[in-house]
């Protein structure tokens, strides 16, 4: 069981809840993932938080977890986010089991978001505490709404989550990751998405290579509709939208990228 969690809050009230709660296997999955439609939605005025299930520790060039920790808080006020949580469940080896879906359902229900936006797809060649993470996820959202079993989530009120997405992490451009995700435009987001991804110094000081790749990858996505840098964000259960032409253009005079 998760016993020990690390906060760092700058909501205006610990009774606020959030609209979007991002989660993650390690810190650095949801900046790479989808940093500039995080950046998006803060710069909106949402209330964003981000869990990330582990502290992805060890790495190799990572000299102490607390360096990590500290990368992760900077990245988040580079995002511009109100919340981040660093649960202690395993790196490297992370299970869907039942502890961990109690761990993040108690999060959930902790900070009540409308929406939940969490990994999706495979990472084949790449960490499988991604694939578990997104069973832990769907499982979390589910567990967060089921009644008559306080007693499991330290006595926090069921809380029903409005809309559930994917972000993705593996760069297979032009494979979409999923029949029915969509492209956002992050093309005013990418270079804070970028700023947020370079403060894992432990992570990315000695491999720029992966930031470039990064912003080739999402510069290709966004300019295939026409934006200059996109995201990929998937509906598991199907889009549904109330104002489809108003989604498209967006809000005010911005909108797709000439
Ligand atoms: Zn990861």
């Amino acid at each position: 069981m998760s016993s020990t969690r690390r906060i760092w809050d700058r909501r205006e009230s610990t009774d606020d809840s959030l609209d979007v709660l991002v989660v993650g296997a390690h810190p650095d999955d949801v900046e790479i993932g989808c940093g500039g439609f995080v950046h998006a939605l803060a710069r909106k005025g949402l209330r964003v938080g981000i869990v990330d299930l582990t502290d992805g520790e060890p790495t190799p060039e990572c000299p102490h977890p607390d360096q990590r920790l500290d990368e992760a808080i900077k990245a988040a006020e580079t995002l511009g986010v109100q919340l981040r949580v660093t649960l202690d469940l395993p790196n490297r080896r992370l299970f869907d089991d039942f502890e961990s879906r109690i761990a993040l359902a108690k999060e959930i229900r902790r900070y009540r978001p409308r929406i939940v936006l969490g990994l999706g797809g495979q990472t084949p060649m790449a960490s499988p505490d991604h694939q578990q993470a997104a069973q832990i996820i769907e499982a979390a959202v589910f567990y967060a709404r089921l009644t008559k079993w306080d007693e499991l989530f330290e006595n926090l009120a069921p809380h029903t989550v409005g809309v559930y997405l994917h972000y993705y992490l593996a760069m297979r451009y032009p494979i979409l990751p999923t029949p029915n995700a969509v492209v956002v435009d992050i093309g005013e987001c990418l270079s804070v998405k970028l700023e947020a991804i370079g403060r894992y110094a432990s992570q990315f000081a000695h491999r720029p290579e992966i930031l470039n790749r990064i912003k080739t990858y999402n510069q290709a996505i966004g300019q295939s509709v026409g934006f200059q840098a996109g995201e990929f964000i998937g509906h598991p259960t199907g889009w549904g939208f109330r104002d489809l032409i108003g989604g498209i253009l967006g809000e005010g005079p911005r909108g797709p990228v000439e």
